[in-house]
């Protein structure tokens, strides 16, 4: 029975957070400064273990890819960025306050394309985050970017400024699919050139992404760019699955994949799995290619160990462990409304169980469990440990318990042992009225959400 339940919940919740997102509710910016101070106090006053992350979102683009399916808005204004950059600026020193005492260890500027901001604007937005907030001792300080948005100049600022991981989305490298995702301009050359460039300016690690599956796709193209972008020899490498949903460019244009190019990615996977693996990448906890662990994307890891989250920009997501986790409103709403936040409270039961959701795949360290949140993993969740053994989900060497996971459909259906049936109830109810006001929309015959606000 209990397992026909989690079934059904990993149809419904992907989020990055437990509770999910679905039981989301308005919140004002009080409270958030609040959860905030709470937090803040409790790590100074108590000497918990935590770690504070600063994440900045730019949810613009210079044009929209048809694959995507981000929020985002495509504007080649300015004047328009400019305005936004003011939000941001306004946030960041209404927020510096609270966290005078303190020192966070990663930045991470994603969007949308953080590097469409000009680079007076770019070098106008670090400089306020470093007269705002302690970032002089960070460990990493991550950037997104296209390759058309990076010039010399912004490489060399975001050197200065000590950014050393620097994440370009490629996707793709065959000039008919460039022109088809709507990525016009994407050349091999200019790729190259903006890696040689960045590595002469000394940017440590560089993270690329490639995408798998896309529309008229044949295995020839995706391994074509694959080995083009394995010869410049990325620090951390990203493959996607080419994700066909309602709401994106490609479908609302009638483009889909055929039944033969769907059947083509398995091939495509495996054999990229080959090759990457044959050049010398590794897998290294949650990423599956890296070179060396230092170029993975420690922010995440570092939430993912129980750290805090301060998001700040249109749709920023934020998490204070105990209390809540938060989003930011999205971009129509952020400067009419930047004190409205839609939350999920998080008890500190909660927060255990979304840090173990988070961490089970790699392995939950029992000593690292007691130093963050001063209580013994097994008397918390032994009873959830123990229906996991006895399914052999799970190895436990006594240091550390680990999910054997044949593959995602698996690890998403089992770790839901880790839901309370308090929240499970909400979470069904939440779905059911989701679903009955999505039902009346199409009845309607209304217009459902376009992911694009512009
Ligand atoms: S894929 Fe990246 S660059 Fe393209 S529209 Fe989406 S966020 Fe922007």
């Amino acid at each position: 029975m209990k397992e026909k339940v989690f079934k059904y919940l990993a149809k419904i919740s992907d989020d990055r957070f437990y509770p999910p997102n679905i039981l989301q509710k308005e919140t004002g910016e009080e409270i958030v400064y609040k959860g905030w101070r709470k937090r803040v106090a409790e790590v100074l006053n108590k000497d918990i273990a935590d770690n504070f992350n600063l994440y900045i979102h730019i949810p613009y683009c210079q044009t929209y890819c048809r694959f995507c399916r981000f929020s985002i808005k495509v504007t080649n204004s300015k004047k328009e960025l400019g305005e936004y950059l003011e939000l941001l600026k306004r946030e960041t020193k209404r927020l510096s306050p609270i966290f005078k005492k303190i020192e966070f260890k990663t930045i991470y500027l994603g969007g949308g394309t953080p590097t469409i901001f000009s680079t007076r604007q770019l070098g106008d937005l670090f400089k306020t985050l470093e007269d705002n907030f302690n970032v002089g001792k960070t460990v990493q300080r991550i950037i997104e970017a296209t390759p058309l948005t990076l010039s010399k100049d912004k490489l060399e600022l975001l050197r200065k400024y000590n950014f050393d991981r620097l994440t370009i989305g490629i996707q793709t490298v065959d000039q008919k699919l460039v022109k088809k995702i709507n990525r016009d301009g994407q050349t091999k050359k200019a790729v190259e050139e903006v890696v040689l460039e960045a590595r002469k300016k000394g940017i440590r690690s560089i993270n690329m992404d490639l995408l798998g599956g896309l529309p008229e796709q044949t295995v020839e193209s995706f391994l074509d760019s694959l080995k083009f972008i394995l010869k410049l020899k990325p620090e951390a490498l990203h493959i996607y699955s080419y994700k066909e949903e309602d709401a994106i460019p490609f479908c609302r244009m009638g483009v889909r994949v055929t039944e033969k190019e769907k059947n083509s990615r398995k091939e495509m996977f495996f054999l990229a799995d080959k090759l990457i693996r044959e050049t010398g990448y590794r897998s290294y906890r949650n990423e599956p290619y890296l070179l060396s662990p230092w170029a993975a994307n420690m922010q995440w890891q570092a939430v993912q160990a129980g750290g805090s989250l301060l998001g700040i920009g249109a749709g920023a997501e934020s998490y204070i462990p105990n209390n809540f986790y938060y989003e930011n409103p999205i971009l129509k709403e952020y400067s009419a409304r930047n004190n409205f936040k839609r939350a999920v409270a998080i008890s500190k039961e909660e927060t255990m169980a979304n840090y173990a959701l988070n961490n089970i795949r790699t392995g939950v360290e029992r000593k690292r469990f007691s130093k963050v949140f001063r209580s013994d993993f097994d008397k918390i969740f032994g009873k959830e440990i123990a229906y996991l053994k006895k399914r052999g989900k799970i190895s436990d060497d006594g240091e550390a318990v680990k999910f054997n996971a044949k593959n995602n459909h698996d690890f998403r259906v089992y770790s839901k042992i880790f839901f309370s049936d308090k929240n499970i109830k909400k979470i069904e109810e939440a779905t059911k009225k989701r679903e009955a006001i999505s039902k009346r929309k199409i009845f309607n015959n209304k217009l459902i959400g376009s992911p694009a606000e512009s």
